[in-house]
């Protein structure tokens, strides 16, 4: 018998767009002999769309906006084998809608609440992982009643980081919200951005020369597999939101023209991460290489990383063998073992 599943796209997150892109591609590459595939869109509203406006929205690459809040919905996902939440960012790739899933007792693709919840917290998820030892640039929480209350107070965390550093929503993907911030004098609006966004800030510092991107993929559930590891290069500061989604900014080289004990290092640190942050399915684990000091830092975890068929996740599995479509397919299996 086919199984019946849900795509969940779009959401309420700053990567609504990029959702949408990557469920369409999801949406093209699951086997119909295999699959009865139903594509909800949900604005950024939180609406989940019903059929005709769930088509044209996916077509057009954005939701129409308005309408409430509509969480009874769910219950419809009562029907479905298992749900793929194809969603970034908040509300989404956070543990809320895994939490939503739980709670009506549907399979899903991708790590549970625990897992998301921490990988989408920048600061939660470099707790967790300096507990296990993995190497990570220095780091600040500050909270937005500290920053409207004693502004001096989160200026002195930045201080203490040194210039220049990087300032981020702890709680967002996407490069949306992120500043690198050169001088004291751009502080206040770089913490301005990010406090617009979340009511966590994480402050980074940077390394001392610039790091090489490197990413890997996760994929599995209790044994999970790392897959061939990857570079992106670009002319920009920093990986930001244009860079990544504008055509032919970055390139993308897989593999990574490493030495075999460094892409090694980035497996198994990034296998370890998984297991320490509790994830299951599939994550992309991004890491900071600096050539000089032969230095290796985890930068972050994503637990539901872009997934068009140009997107990192896919073609790094893809150069192991995998592909698109079988990777799709692979993940709806895991989200239905039993664990
Ligand atoms: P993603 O789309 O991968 O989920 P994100 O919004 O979660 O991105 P990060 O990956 O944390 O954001 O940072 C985005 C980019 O900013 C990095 O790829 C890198 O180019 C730059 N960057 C972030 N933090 C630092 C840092 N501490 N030092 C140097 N560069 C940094
Ligand atoms: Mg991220
Ligand atoms: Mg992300
Ligand atoms: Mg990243």
């Amino acid at each position: 018998m086919k199984k019946r599943i849900l795509l969940l796209a779009g959401g309420q997150s700053g990567e609504h767009e990029v959702s949408l892109l990557s469920a369409r591609s999801v949406l093209a590459a699951l086997p119909r002999d295999q699959f009865d595939v139903t594509p909800v869109v949900i604005s950024k509203q939180g609406r989940w769309l019903p059929p005709t406006e769930t088509v044209r929205a996916l077509q057009d690459g954005a939701a129409p906006t308005g309408g409430d809040l509509v969480l009874h919905r769910a219950a419809s996902a009562e029907g479905y084998d298992a749900v793929f939440p194809l969603l970034h960012g908040p509300m989404g790739e956070d543990g809320t809608v895994q939490g939503l899933l739980t709670l009506a007792g549907i399979p899903f693709v991708g790590s549970g609440v625990l897992g998301s919840a921490v990988s989408m917290d920048k600061v939660m998820t470099k707790q967790v992982l300096a507990s296990v030892g993995i190497a990570q640039v220095a780091w600040r929480l500050a909270v937005r009643r500290e920053w409207q209350q004693h502004p001096d107070s989160v200026r002195a965390r930045a201080a203490d980081l040194g210039y220049p550093l990087f300032v981020k929503p702890a709680n967002l993907g996407s490069s949306v919200g992120i500043s690198k911030v050169g001088t004291p004098a751009e502080l206040d609006g770089a913490l301005n951005l990010a406090f617009g966004l979340d009511r966590r800030v994480i402050l980074e510092a940077m390394t001392t020369h610039r790091p090489r991107e490197i990413e890997v993929g996760i994929l599995g559930n209790d044994a999970p597999i790392a897959s061939p590891v990857g570079e992106l290069r670009f002319e920009a500061e920093f990986y930001d939101y244009e860079t990544k989604y504008t055509e032919g900014r970055a390139t993308m080289h897989i593999p990574a023209p490493l030495p075999p004990e460094v892409a090694e290092r980035v497996r198994t640190t990034a296998l370890q991460a998984f297991r320490a942050l509790d994830c299951a399915g599939l994550a992309r684990v991004d890491f900071f290489y600096i050539e000089q000091t032969g230095e290796l830092l985890l930068n972050e975890v994503n637990t539901m990383p872009g997934f068009t068929t140009t997107s990192m996740y896919p073609k790094l599995f893809e150069a192991a063998g995998l592909s698109y479509s079988e990777l799709v397919t692979r993940l709806v299996g895991l989200a239905l073992e039993d664990r």
